[in-house]
């Protein structure tokens, strides 16, 4: 069942979560995004969304943002135009190699994920929409963990979920996120400087 929430303590900063892209993904991201209450939130609104499972269309994937649950995710975009853009995937332990090769730029045409810890990983949304739907200041994410998650796994994506819920601005996202991880978010500027020019790297 797809889950809907929003938290509303203001106008800005405006936060969109989505869960649950495509395939079976929601009924991982929707325990992690059951989680969150109002106490993640001191300013802002954040929209939750969590999707029901859907055929798999991976986002890098042009025809994604034509099926129906890709033009639903543009719809929720365009109306809610948010600051912050947050994607929740899970991946099969299989394919972690794929998801983390420093070949993922040759193969796939987009820079590797990064892991933070516990099979968390981080990386950019699909270059389709972070150009074309976002400001170049806005802050876009894509959150991965391993479906079904571990107990630490899954804490460790709900801490990463709440950091970003409880931040006001880029400036103390960035700066609570280099203090957790240092060397993923040196990784992420220069991945993103190196995909996207001159962009901040979430
Ligand atoms: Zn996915």
């Amino acid at each position: 069942m797809s889950y809907f929430k929003i938290i509303s303590k203001g106008e800005h900063p405006n936060r969109l979560f989505i869960g649950g892209i495509h395939g079976k993904e929601g009924r991982s991201t929707g325990q992690a995004l059951e989680q969150l209450s109002e106490a993640d939130v001191r300013e802002g609104r954040l929209v939750i969304y969590n999707c029901d499972d859907t055929p798999y269309l991976s986002t890098l994937n042009r025809e994604y943002y034509q099926s129906r649950i890709g033009k639903e995710i543009l719809y929720l975009i365009e109306y809610y135009q948010p600051h912050v853009y947050i994607e929740l995937h899970c991946y099969k332990r299989e394919n972690y190699k794929h998801l983390t090769s420093p070949h993922r730029r040759s193969v796939q045409g987009v820079p590797p994920l990064i892991e933070l810890e516990e099979g968390v990983l981080i990386g950019s949304v699909s270059p389709y929409i972070r150009t074309s739907f976002f400001k170049r200041d806005d802050i876009c994410m894509t959150l991965e963990m391993p479906c079904n998650p571990v107990p630490q796994s899954l804490a460790v994506y709900v801490n990463i979920l709440k950091i970003i819920a409880g931040s006001n601005s880029r400036m103390e996202l960035e700066d609570k996120m280099i203090q957790a991880y240092p060397s993923q978010v040196k990784t992420a500027i220069k991945y993103a400087k190196e995909f996207f020019g001159d962009y901040p790297p979430f």
